[in-house]
């Protein structure tokens, strides 16, 4: 996804207001370089809701702007044959010019990406910072990229249009699918892509999961996952106040008060915004907010934060060195910081079983919110007892899947209304049930459970493996630099969220405590007014 900068980035989607972010829409349309010539492959025998969800978008787009045009062929028609179109429906952009082809339709979360992309191909411009653009020179044979991608999946667009910065950077040797889960889970099937997004080129996996920018890049140039990418030493240097690393509701939550402060400061992020609350179904318990979808809350989080902050998304901090100032280094550039707010919040917990590992992403996945479309029908387990399992359990059932609660005591943890919510849903459970292994070769067909009441093992038949058992916190960072932690593996902090290196402080998941929305934002919201306070009167002169 592009960079977003404070108010100038309102030419991004879905933060502007109505009206006048359609007006900036039109005039940048308007002021591209290239026609955007769209076409539309469909067979009659399929015509679809996606077939008619690329029509409807478009028609959308058409209103802003007569700069993109659609062509429809059957699939049968002598232009297919002639583009190499053999699936519907298939939506090729700007062929004279690109190779990029989306399978399925620009639904749910992929209109983020379906705008960026019309803005990438428009401007004939990659859009890619510095740091990749060396990366993409580099390139020097053919690079066929297929990024697996679904409507409900938040982490998403970040891997699309990571996709869409190389194909419109290096047209000569780039080309780009991307395929909709939902819309060919026959295609899915074929790669065993059960977790999105999940990215391959040349047919080896480059990608599980979103990854920051110059990291997507990297891994395409040398066809193997990489998971770390230092910039050269050229690389821009900003001058902050404050430099918060994590945008999920501490690190929002900080930033805007931090700027209201008058602090310069600024926000990386390398993966989505708005952490776990992105991917939760559901949120009803914050303030304000009856019934929330999490991604709903976190996009008017994003939208308030950036009337204030400089968010740097997409990009992983790789390095901190500290110091006076503070040199915090991410994948594209070197921040030098007075202060640091380590708001990384937590990763999810693994289970540590056989086969886990191995079928993740082939049956096994964290993300019931981003996977679960794909097991429309199908027969799965989720395992855990806590507010996550059961809000999840639910969203599956709703989904449609044949889902099964697994969990290792005869009482669930999660709060009394949800409980209650999953008791009336009808959604069987498995009570002191433990999953000791996930079989499978290719994908997940069975797991194993034992009973530790009954000491019996059984081997149950599945198509997926749902886990919410807890969050680990990321504190990968802070155990680098010698942040200390507490003894059950948080960052610990006074009461004012000063960690033991003077100038750097915690907030959020990463802290521990109650691990609710609310709490988060607290204690983001605490953590600014501190680092306000202790910039005016550094504690660490004393
Ligand atoms: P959690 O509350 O830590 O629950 C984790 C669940 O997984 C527990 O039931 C635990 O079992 C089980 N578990 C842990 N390790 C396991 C293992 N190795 N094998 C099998 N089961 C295992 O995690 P969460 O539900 O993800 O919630 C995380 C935090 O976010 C919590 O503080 C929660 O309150 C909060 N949250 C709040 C809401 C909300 O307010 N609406 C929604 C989601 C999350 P035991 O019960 O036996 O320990």
């Amino acid at each position: 996804m592009m960079e977003m900068a404070g108010k100038e980035a309102n030419s991004a989607p879905g933060r502007a207001d109505g009206e006048a972010f359609l007006n900036q829409l039109r005039t940048t349309f308007a002021g591209m370089k290239n026609d955007i010539p769209l076409l539309l492959f469909t067979e009659k025998a399929r015509e679809d809701a996606f077939a008619q969800a690329n029509r409807q978008v478009i028609r959308a787009f058409r209103e802003l702007t007569d700069r993109i045009t659609l062509r429809e062929y059957d699939l049968g028609h002598d232009m297919a044959r002639k583009l190499n179109v053999t699936v519907s429906p298939t939506l090729v952009i700007a062929p004279d010019q690109y190779n990029i082809r989306w399978i399925g339709a620009p639904m749910g979360e992929e209109a983020r990406t379906f705008l960026e992309l019309m803005l990438l191909v428009g401007s004939g411009n990659g859009n890619a910072s510095e740091q990749s653009r060396k990366v993409l020179e580099r390139i020097d044979s053919p690079r066929h990229v297929k990024v697996f991608i679904s409507p409900s999946c938040p982490y998403c667009p970040q891997q699309a249009v990571n996709g869409a910065k190389a194909a419109v950077a290096r047209p000569d040797l780039v080309s780009l699918e991307l395929i909709d889960i939902q819309c060919r889970p026959d295609i899915a099937q074929q790669y065993a892509a059960h977790s999105v997004p999940v990215a391959y080129a040349n047919e080896t996996l480059i990608g599980q999961g979103a990854q920051a920018e110059e990291v997507f890049m990297s891994s395409l140039q040398k066809l193997e996952p990489q998971t770390i990418f230092i910039p050269d030493v050229d690389a821009e240097v900003v001058e902050t106040d404050l430099t918060i690393v994590g945008g999920g509701p501490a690190g929002l939550t900080a930033a805007i008060y931090a700027v209201r402060s008058g602090l310069k400061t600024a926000l990386v992020e390398a993966d989505a915004l708005g952490g776990q609350v992105a991917t939760t179904p559901i949120v009803e318990n914050y303030p304000g907010f009856t019934q929330v979808g999490g991604k709903t809350l976190v996009d008017i989080m994003v939208n308030h934060a950036l009337e204030y902050v400089q968010i740097f998304q997409g990009e992983k901090v790789v390095d901190i060195k500290p110091g006076n100032p503070h040199e915090v280094q991410t994948t594209r550039r070197k921040f030098m910081t007075k202060t640091i707010l380590l708001a990384t919040g937590a990763s999810h917990r693994t289970l540590g079983v056989p086969g886990e590992a191995r079928l993740s992403g082939r049956g096994v996945s964290y993300c019931a919110t981003c996977d679960g479309p794909l097991f429309n029908g199908k027969k799965v387990i989720l395992v855990g007892g806590g507010n996550s399992a059961v809000t999840e359990a639910l969203h599956l059932r709703h989904m449609g899947v044949d889902v099964t609660l697994v969990h290792r005591r005869d009482k669930l943890r999660a709060q009394e209304f949800l409980v209650k919510n999953l008791m009336e849903s009808g959604i069987p459970v498995l009570w002191n049930t433990e999953v000791k292994d996930i079989l499978g070769t290719e994908r997940v067909t069975e797991v194993e459970l034992f009973n530790n009441q009954t000491n019996e093992t059984t081997v149950a038949p599945a198509d997926g493996v749902f886990l919410s058992i807890g969050y680990t916190p990321a504190v990968e960072l802070a155990q680098k630099i010698g942040v200390a932690l507490t003894e059950e593996g948080y960052i610990a902090r006074d009461a004012k969220h000063r960690t033991n290196i003077p100038g750097i402080y915690a907030a959020g998941d990463v802290e521990g405590g109650y691990k609710q929305i609310v709490t988060a934002t607290g204690m983001g919201a605490e953590a600014a007014m501190t680092i306000f306070e202790d910039i005016i009167n550094p504690y660490w002169q004393a």
